[in-house]
């Protein structure tokens, strides 16, 4: 079986976010009927992968036995390499249920300054995996390097994105205009690759 996915496909989006939902539907360029998980009363299965590409198929696979329709799912977070990668898989749970951001950045600022290493570099990790209801899987993941800095600067992204300086740029995640950001980002990555994986 050739797994390619055909315009006009039916596809779950495996989030209860509706923003995601979005900016999925625009960066597939409006290919496919996407409709959400939450929209089809899906539960949503516990995140309890060790990696990124884990939790992408675990969410995927849930979502395509669950509607019987081709299911499409994505994990990502920031990895800090002096914090042997964390908080990784756990960027969402360290801001907790408050979604506390600033708290998990202070926090990850504490935890570097406890290791005394001055290593600083980091990256953002978006895996996407889509699942077909009778079994199959193709999974991609999508990366971007940096360094961490310290204090927070910049209102314009979200999560982590204040205290990341992508690669060759001076300004932060959350310095740099959406656009820029997004021409470039761990989740533009990973979605030429399912363009190029699956269409
Ligand atoms: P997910 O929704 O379970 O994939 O959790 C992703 C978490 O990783 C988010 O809550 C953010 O904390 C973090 N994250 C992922 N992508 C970005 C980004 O582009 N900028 C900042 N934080 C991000």
């Amino acid at each position: 079986m050739a797994l390619k996915l055909e315009p006009s496909t039916r596809l779950v989006v495996a989030t209860h976010n509706p923003g995601k939902v979005k900016e999925i539907a625009a960066l597939l360029e409006d290919r496919f009927d996407l409709v959400s998980a939450a929209e089809l009363g899906l539960a949503e299965p516990d995140e309890t992968e060790a990696t990124f590409t884990g939790n992408a198929l675990l969410k995927a696979r849930a979502a395509a036995q669950a509607s019987g329709l081709v299911a499409l799912a994505d994990d990502s977070g920031m990895s800090v390499a002096a914090l042997d990668g964390a908080p990784g898989v756990y960027s969402a749970r360290w801001a907790g249920p408050a979604k506390d951001f600033a708290a998990a950045m202070a926090k990850v600022e504490e935890r570097l300054a406890e290791t005394g290493l001055e290593d600083r570099a980091a990256w953002f990790t978006c895996a996407l995996a889509v699942a077909w209801p009778d079994g199959p899987a193709v999974v991609v993941e999508g990366r971007v390097d940096g360094v961490l800095t310290f204090p927070p600067r910049g209102t314009k992204g979200f999560g982590y994105d204040p205290i990341f300086q992508p690669e060759g740029f001076a300004a932060t995640f959350g310095e740099m205009e959406p656009a820029a950001k997004d021409a470039m980002s761990h989740r533009a990555r990973a979605f030429e690759q399912l363009r190029a994986a699956l269409f």
